[in-house]
């Protein structure tokens, strides 16, 4: 093997690689539990729904230490707590958390319609 094949080899190599890296890392930013730009959440006493970006949500516990492990406070009323939310795709109802119908199929507990 001359040394001009491996160098192009070398590089064939390199940039293979790199493409898998470039499609491992955005692939795997992506979480199927978030909306794009942020997670849903409501808070628990004033009851205003609220798209809250991960860099808010950084925010919040990188100037609040103390609430780490602890649900968010609203940044609207600060009394209520935001809990994380999910919005069912048949009619857009807002919930926390979804019910579960006799056999197991989740089921959106405003409008009571299963969920895909
Ligand atoms: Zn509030
Ligand atoms: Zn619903």
């Amino acid at each position: 093997m001359n040394d001009k094949i491996k160098l192009l080899l070398s590089i064939a190599a390199i940039v293979i690689c790199g493409g898998i890296i470039i499609n491992f890392v955005s692939s795997s930013s992506r979480d199927p539990d978030q909306l794009d730009g942020g997670t849903l959440f409501k808070c628990t006493a004033c009851g205003v729904e609220q798209l809250i970006d991960n860099k808010t949500h950084g925010q919040f516990y990188d100037d609040n230490p103390n609430m780490l492990g602890q649900a968010m406070v609203c940044p609207l009323c600060e009394k209520g707590k935001l809990a994380s939310g999910l919005k069912c795709p048949v009619n857009g109802c807002f919930y926390v958390q979804a019910e579960q119908m006799a056999d197991g199929r989740p089921v959106c507990p405003k409008c009571k319609t299963p969920l895909p």
